[in-house]
Protein backbone atom coordinates (compact mmCIF):
# COMPACT_ATOMS: atom_id res chain seq x y z
CA UNK A 1 0.00 0.00 0.00
CA UNK A 2 0.96 3.64 -1.02
CA UNK A 3 -0.16 7.10 0.33
CA UNK A 4 -1.24 9.96 -2.39
CA UNK A 5 -1.74 13.02 -1.17
CA UNK A 6 -3.54 15.75 -3.70
CA UNK A 7 -2.52 19.39 -2.19
CA UNK A 8 -5.29 21.03 -3.72
CA UNK A 9 -7.71 19.47 -0.68
CA UNK A 10 -5.45 20.04 2.03
CA UNK A 11 -6.27 22.11 4.87
CA UNK A 12 -3.30 21.78 6.92
CA UNK A 13 -5.95 19.97 9.85
CA UNK A 14 -2.89 17.81 10.85
CA UNK A 15 -5.58 15.03 11.69
CA UNK A 16 -3.03 12.73 9.76
CA UNK A 17 -0.07 13.50 11.47
CA UNK A 18 -1.80 12.79 14.65
CA UNK A 19 -3.60 9.62 14.01
CA UNK A 20 -0.14 8.48 12.38
CA UNK A 21 1.78 9.13 15.75
CA UNK A 22 -1.10 7.28 17.87
CA UNK A 23 -0.74 4.36 15.47
CA UNK A 24 3.30 4.20 16.19
CA UNK A 25 3.26 5.13 20.04
CA UNK A 26 -0.46 5.05 21.57
CA UNK A 27 -0.70 8.58 21.83
CA UNK A 28 -1.02 11.77 20.16
CA UNK A 29 2.56 12.34 19.57
CA UNK A 30 2.95 14.95 16.72
CA UNK A 31 6.72 14.54 16.39
CA UNK A 32 6.62 11.01 16.19
CA UNK A 33 4.35 10.58 13.60
CA UNK A 34 5.26 9.98 9.78
CA UNK A 35 3.80 12.40 8.64
CA UNK A 36 4.86 16.14 8.58
CA UNK A 37 2.26 19.26 8.16
CA UNK A 38 3.66 22.25 8.51
CA UNK A 39 1.43 25.71 7.80
CA UNK A 40 3.11 29.16 7.43
CA UNK A 41 0.60 31.60 8.64
CA UNK A 42 1.48 34.33 7.43
CA UNK A 43 1.14 33.22 3.85
CA UNK A 44 -0.82 30.38 3.97
CA UNK A 45 2.03 27.96 2.58
CA UNK A 46 1.46 24.44 3.25
CA UNK A 47 4.21 21.45 3.28
CA UNK A 48 3.31 17.68 3.54
CA UNK A 49 5.55 14.84 3.71
CA UNK A 50 5.81 11.36 4.78
CA UNK A 51 9.48 9.66 5.95
CA UNK A 52 10.27 6.39 5.62
CA UNK A 53 9.15 5.07 8.87
CA UNK A 54 5.93 4.52 7.97
CA UNK A 55 5.17 1.00 7.69
CA UNK A 56 1.17 0.72 5.72
CA UNK A 57 -0.15 0.97 8.98
CA UNK A 58 0.75 -2.71 9.78
CA UNK A 59 -1.60 -4.48 12.29
CA UNK A 60 -4.56 -1.79 11.29
CA UNK A 61 -7.84 -2.39 9.73
CA UNK A 62 -7.43 0.25 7.78
CA UNK A 63 -4.74 2.25 6.42
CA UNK A 64 -5.21 5.29 9.52
CA UNK A 65 -4.44 8.71 7.67
CA UNK A 66 -6.83 8.17 4.34
CA UNK A 67 -9.18 6.90 6.72
CA UNK A 68 -8.93 10.17 9.00
CA UNK A 69 -8.43 13.15 6.03
CA UNK A 70 -11.72 14.20 6.24
CA UNK A 71 -11.14 16.64 3.11
CA UNK A 72 -10.05 13.61 0.67
CA UNK A 73 -6.43 14.40 0.26
CA UNK A 74 -5.21 11.21 1.14
CA UNK A 75 -5.68 7.80 -0.81
CA UNK A 76 -3.98 4.81 -1.55
CA UNK A 77 -2.00 5.21 -4.26
CA UNK A 78 1.31 6.03 -5.57
CA UNK A 79 3.35 7.63 -2.76
CA UNK A 80 4.78 11.09 -2.66
CA UNK A 81 7.49 11.81 -0.15
CA UNK A 82 6.86 15.48 -0.43
CA UNK A 83 4.97 18.10 -1.69
CA UNK A 84 3.98 21.66 -1.55
CA UNK A 85 1.32 23.88 -2.50
CA UNK A 86 0.39 27.72 -2.32
CA UNK A 87 -2.93 27.40 -0.39
CA UNK A 88 -5.62 29.81 -1.63
CA UNK A 89 -6.78 32.57 1.48
S1 LIG B 1 -3.79 15.52 4.34
FE1 LIG B 1 -5.91 15.59 5.13
S2 LIG B 1 -5.78 15.04 7.32
FE2 LIG B 1 -3.71 15.59 6.60
S3 LIG B 1 -3.48 17.77 7.08
FE3 LIG B 1 -4.22 17.63 4.96
S4 LIG B 1 -6.46 17.77 5.11
FE4 LIG B 1 -5.70 17.28 7.17
S1 LIG C 1 -0.09 4.58 6.35
FE1 LIG C 1 -0.16 4.54 8.63
S2 LIG C 1 2.01 4.57 9.24
FE2 LIG C 1 1.92 5.27 7.11
S3 LIG C 1 1.74 7.49 7.20
FE3 LIG C 1 -0.35 6.70 7.11
S4 LIG C 1 -0.97 6.51 9.28
FE4 LIG C 1 1.26 6.69 9.23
Amino acid sequence: MRLNFDPNRCYSCKSCQLICSFHHTGAFWPAKSSIDVYRNQQNGYVKWSVDNTCDDCVNEIETLCVKNCVYGALTSGVRTVAQDREEKS
